[in-house]
């Protein structure tokens, strides 16, 4: 700790609604520019520990307020993130790496907006009843909050898929136990902060930063922890299937995905060049849902090629904090190293790389020369069973392959593990509903990407997870149902 300077930012837990300093600390990365930008508490058991009596001390107290008074306090958490917008997105920005405009426009709206979202929707479920006039009875259900819930997140959106699982949680009454990504921890740390003057109960929103094998593991393998909402990769899912196992847990995993995008030659390309472009390369391709498998119908492959590649180089890669870069850092230079083995894998298989990476020279500024930068990269004449096209690489690689039926494409974007989301462009509305159908993705786009209406399920088949969040969704899983009868 002495070692660094006094203006490093120290990140501190918040337990029972103090912030409390940890015994040790691990250094967190300025993406773009290569320095430490924070020290985050390295939590263990200890830690997670007091979370857990915290959170289980404020849950009876929490639980049994109204949804309107759960409602008015998260409407009014959403308000103050809103009003320190401009704040997160500065730190969002600086800490993983992403522009400032993606996180101004995208990931800080949409983290007040699942406050908002839950807060409204807490107001309008209604339960099942059922009546049996011949035998004198009547069955209803009834929803009760399950208890306290571990929330795990990534680095790739970080306040915004930490929010996506608070805002449901507290809704319902649970209390919670967060553990945001060690690479990320800066905006959840901020939004701490805001909880006491939002009306937040101490003990309702605990959040403890440190590293999946250490805090992570002992959230998950913590007895009075019912439920784990978790989202990041396979293999971690993996991990915590096993540890929670002996403790029957109820789970949530938000996965990764190897994504296609279905491109007929019906589709209208000029909808569909610069959506693509967006669904390959925005947040540096570090999007769960972002698009890595192009397949493009026969008849106008070439035409998609050259135009799909023009438009490719135009991206540009850059300080993030400058307001006309498309392209920041990827989160680590581990990270970047992995994406890059990826696009040198291809061309060692004989694959064309037709822009980016190896390719094209990358200039950047001198602020940024130790960032973990890579230019939009397209891949061509890949074959299906290559790693680039079975493996989920996360950065800002696509490749692309021509196809010529229906059937044929349908088979061949279903030949990997994953089944999160696709996109599929015609504008024949047989074939999309066809295709849709058959394709094993938890979400399909049909002439458009990312449009979310928060209300219905998201999730993934396959590798890609187990379970679905959503209003209705995440209602029923941070919830327990009972069925009651009564008999006159
Ligand atoms: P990751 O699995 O390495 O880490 C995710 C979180 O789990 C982090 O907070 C990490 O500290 C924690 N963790 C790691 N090991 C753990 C363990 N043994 N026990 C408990 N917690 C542990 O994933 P990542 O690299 O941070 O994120 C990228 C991945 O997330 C990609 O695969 C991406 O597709 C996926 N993702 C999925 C969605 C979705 O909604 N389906 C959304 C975003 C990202």
């Amino acid at each position: 700790t002495m070692a660094h300077s006094k203006d490093l930012l120290v990140l501190e837990n918040f337990i029972g609604g103090k912030f409390v300093p940890c015994s040790s600390y691990i250094d967190s990365y300025n993406p773009s520019t290569g320095d430490v930008y924070c020290r985050v508490p390295d939590s263990g058991k200890e830690e997670v520990e007091a979370a857990v009596k915290a959170a289980k001390y404020a849950f009876s107290s929490w639980s049994s307020k109204s949804p309107l008074e759960r409602s008015q306090i998260l409407n009014k958490l959403a308000d103050l993130i809103e009003h320190d917008l401009e704040a997160f997105a500065q730190a969002e920005s600086k800490d993983q790496g992403k522009t400032i405009t993606f996180a101004r426009t995208v990931d800080i709206p949409r983290a007040v907006y699942n406050f908002r979202f839950f807060a409204s929707s807490i107001l309008h479920h209604t339960t099942e009843c059922t009546e049996m006039a011949t035998m004198g009875c009547v069955h209803y259900t009834s929803r009760t909050p399950v208890g306290v819930a571990g929330l795990i997140s990534p680095w790739n959106l970080p306040l915004y898929l930490l929010t996506w699982k608070i805002a449901p949680a507290i809704a319902c009454g649970n209390t919670v136990v967060a553990k945001p990504s060690e690479m990320t921890s800066v905006t959840a740390w901020m939004m701490c902060k805001l909880l006491e003057k939002a009306g937040v109960p101490p003990g309702v929103v605990n959040v403890v930063f440190g590293t999946g094998a250490k805090a992570g593991e002992a959230l998950v393998c913590h007895p009075d922890v019912p439920l784990i909402s978790f989202t990041g990769s396979t293999l971690t899912a993996q991990r915590i299937t096993e540890k929670s196992a002996p403790h029957c847990k109820r789970l949530s995993l938000e996965l990764g995905g190897k994504n296609p995008a279905i491109i007929f030659d019906d589709a209208d390309l000029t909808q569909c060049i610069p959506t693509t472009l967006r669904s390959s390369f925005a947040n540096q391709g570090e999007i769960c849902l972002c698009t890595s498998r192009i397949f493009v119908q026969r008849g106008i492959y070439s035409e998609f090629l050259k135009t799909f590649v023009a438009e490719a180089k135009k991206w540009k890669v850059g300080n993030p904090s400058d307001p006309t870069v498309d392209v920041g850092a990827l989160i680590s230079k581990g990270h970047l190293e992995k994406v890059r083995s990826y696009v040198k894998k291809a061309q060692a298989e004989g694959a064309r790389v037709l822009c980016g990476e190896g390719v094209d020279s990358l200039v950047l500024p001198t602020g940024n020369q130790k960032g973990y930068f890579m230019l939009p990269t397209v891949i061509a004449e890949v074959k299906d069973e290559s790693c680039c096209m079975q493996e989920e690489i996360f950065g800002p690689v696509t490749c692309v392959v021509a196809f010529d039926t229906e059937e044929e494409v349908v088979e061949r974007a279903n030949s990997v593990k994953y089944g999160l989301a696709a996109t599929v462009w015609s504008s024949n509305v047989g074939r999309v509903h066809r295709v849709a159908r058959r394709l094993q993705s938890g979400l399909v786009w049909t002439n458009c990407w990312l449009v979310r209406d928060l209300n219905l399920p998201f999730g993934g088949m396959k590798a890609s997870g187990i379970g679905r969040e959503g209003g209705k969704d995440s209602y029923e899983f941070f919830t327990e149902v009972k069925t009651i009868t009564i008999k006159h």
